[in-house]
């Protein structure tokens, strides 16, 4: 398969990329931000040669759907919402996805802290052991799945 290179930041799309069509052939964009940067900065090019201007172009979507759009101004319109629509999306993710980590410090404490999808790293709290977080726990209104599972792991981490 020849090597498919993006339009907007010329590094080579991955699988599951944006495919316009227009007359001429294809380009390709890696994903919904490429796209919208791409198809905004056709769009309002000064001078845009009439004919891409007015001509009907197809975008598939990464997941293969097909949408066809009257010229570029509609795609770039398009392009625009559905990026900002991918990032709220992608903000979300990220403030879903983090886990709990349990240490024990050098000091002898337990450390929480959380880990996004990111990797970053964020201290919640630092208690003297892991029964002085235990003794929290129970007081914070989680249901008893949760506690139970969260003691484990502090358990686990602090060795007692
Ligand atoms: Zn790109």
């Amino acid at each position: 398969m020849k090597r498919r290179i993006c339009s907007y930041d010329m590094v080579e799309v991955p699988d599951e990329s944006y495919v316009v069509t227009d007359d001429i052939g294809e380009i390709y964009l890696c994903d919904s931000r490429c796209l919208c940067i791409w198809a905004v900065l056709l769009a309002t090019k000064p001078n845009l040669d009439e004919k891409i201007k007015t001509q009907a172009v197809t975008l598939r979507l990464p997941n293969r759907e097909e949408m066809t759009f009257d010229n570029i101004s509609g795609l770039a319109l398009w392009a625009t919402s559905n990026a900002l629509h991918r990032a709220e999306i992608e903000r979300e993710r990220d403030k879903m996805l983090f886990k709990l980590a349990f240490n024990k410090t050098i000091q002898g404490t337990l450390r929480v802290s959380t880990t996004t999808a990111r990797g970053s790293d964020h201290v919640l709290a630092i208690y003297d052991n892991d029964e002085a977080f235990t003794r929290l726990l129970e007081h914070s209104g989680l249901d008893a799945d949760t506690i139970g599972s969260l003691k484990g792991s502090a358990e686990l981490a602090y060795g007692s």
